[in-house]
């Protein structure tokens, strides 16, 4: 038996339920680090999570352009559940890590010695005015919904011409690539169904470029020449009327015209579409944003660890990873398989009192597909540092065995090796 108890953390006695290590969120972090964990020989380990079922979400991309079943990418969540580990089946409501205690929705207190917070992101649809009410309907979708998947591509087989608009929101969002490849698959459906001159195919982002990844930025560049997109940056969507069939957009600061004019009031321009594909804001759910864990430089509130050790900048105990925390990469399920082996090797020291050895470097991977049959991988550290690592193949040519990588072998990787802490 290793031992146990460090300088810094008190066993929490006082809560009626207690872990050794609680895990908020059993989504695709938190089970990756739960089943690591037990590889390791840890024995009380739980894992709060309400839900029951667990969706493959980056295979989204593929259910809203008709080329992946929904019902793929759902799976009953008690069996992915790691041999050992206990599921409490509820939301965490409330946070006090000074306490060391969580309270569930329900109103029970778990008390922890460590913890990991792993809750995912929050979709903040609610902060485009109108959105929530026409979604799904009106030609308007998003691949952010298990739900709305199933309905992009119910629209994007509607279309027949004229607008195609998709958006991209100035706040982190998951897998930063999400917003653009649905654009890319429309386009070439519009070519493949004959109807590509009479549509007209727009993205309207708050961000300023692409992508900021200048070698990968330079092979979506050539994409979007041959699909001729206009792209307009420095935009972010603001409103919908999904009757009218209008978006509305205020420009951002760093649009040349508020540039030019900076405390006059920010101007907005509404674009028509025929269909509209949403990637909506997105920030930590909100019991994160409330609770002393949030990083207080950002009203987005992500849980602010260290971005090498992963560990709690004030909470020693406390550990992060994936979606919800402050992590300055983009949020991938790629980038949590790096993250989890990291975070399991700080966390079993910090229980042994010895402070983090292991390191991440930010490293995260997007498949940007930018066709059917097409896509290409984009990998980078911190810093956007450009990190191929695939050996022998180009990944930064658009290719056909990488279109097969996405939608046969990463799911596989997915299920049977990674959530397993095989990967
Ligand atoms: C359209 C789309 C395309 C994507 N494409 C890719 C891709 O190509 N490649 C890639 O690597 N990644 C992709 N991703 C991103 C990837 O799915 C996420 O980055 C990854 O799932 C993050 O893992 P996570 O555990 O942080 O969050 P999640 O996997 O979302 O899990 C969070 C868990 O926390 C639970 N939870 C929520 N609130 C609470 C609460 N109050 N208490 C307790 N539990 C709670 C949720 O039920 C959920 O199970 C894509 C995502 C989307 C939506």
């Amino acid at each position: 038996m290793i031992a146990r108890e460090t300088q810094s953390v008190k066993p929490n006695l006082k809560a009626r339920l207690h872990h050794r290590i609680l895990i908020l969120g059993g989504g695709t972090a938190g089970l990756t680090v739960a089943a690591r964990l037990r590889r390791r020989g840890e024995p009380d380990v739980a894992i709060l999570e309400p839900s029951k079922t667990h969706y493959y979400q980056p295979a989204w991309t593929l259910v809203g352009a008709g080329a992946y079943a929904a019902g793929a990418t759902v799976r009953n969540e008690e069996p992915l559940i790691p041999r050992g580990v206990k599921w409490i089946q509820d939301y965490a409501e409330e946070v006090d890590p000074d306490r060391q205690i969580v309270t569930t929705r329900a109103g029970d207190e778990i008390g922890y010695d460590f913890l990991v917070v792993a809750p995912g992101i929050q979709l903040d649809f609610d902060k485009v005015a109108g959105l929530s009410e026409t979604l799904g309907k009106n030609g308007v979708s998003s691949n952010y919904r298990f739900d709305l998947a199933p309905k992009t591509w119910e629209f994007m087989q509607k279309l027949r011409g004229g607008v195609a608009l998709f958006t991209a929101p100035s706040t982190p969002v998951k897998c930063g690539g999400a917003p653009q490849k649905i654009m890319y698959l429309t386009a070439d459906y519009a070519r493949r169904h004959g109807f590509a001159k009479g549509l007209e195919v727009i993205f309207g982002s708050a961000g300023t470029t692409i992508f900021a990844v200048p070698e990968i930025k330079a092979v979506l560049d050539k994409v979007i020449e041959r699909y001729g997109i206009h792209t307009q940056f420095n935009q972010e969507l603001v409103a919908v009327d999904g009757v009218k069939k209008e978006a509305t957009f205020e420009l951002t600061a760093n649009h040349p015209t508020v540039k030019a004019a900076p405390d006059a009031p920010k101007p907005r321009i509404t674009i028509p579409f025929d269909f509209l594909h949403v990637s909506p804001p997105q920030s930590a759910p909100n019991f994160i944003k409330q609770s002393p864990l949030a990083d207080p430089s950002t009203p987005l509130g992500w849980v602010q660890v260290d971005k090498h050790s992963l560990q709690h900048v004030r909470y020693p105990n406390v550990f992060s990873l994936g979606d919800a925390s402050s992590l300055p990469t983009s949020k991938t399920g790629a980038a949590v398989r790096k993250q989890a082996p990291v975070l399991v090797e700080n966390l079993l020291g910090a229980m042994n009192g010895k402070a983090p050895s292991a390191q991440y470097d930010g490293y995260t991977s997007c498949p940007l597909v930018t066709a059917y049959g097409k896509m290409f991988l984009a990998e980078f550290l911190y810093d956007n540092k450009w990190h191929p690592t695939v050996p022998l193949i180009n990944t930064q040519k658009e290719r056909y065995d990488m279109w097969l990588l996405k939608k046969y072998g990463l799911p596989l990787m997915y299920w049977d090796l990674m959530l397993k802490g095989l990967a």
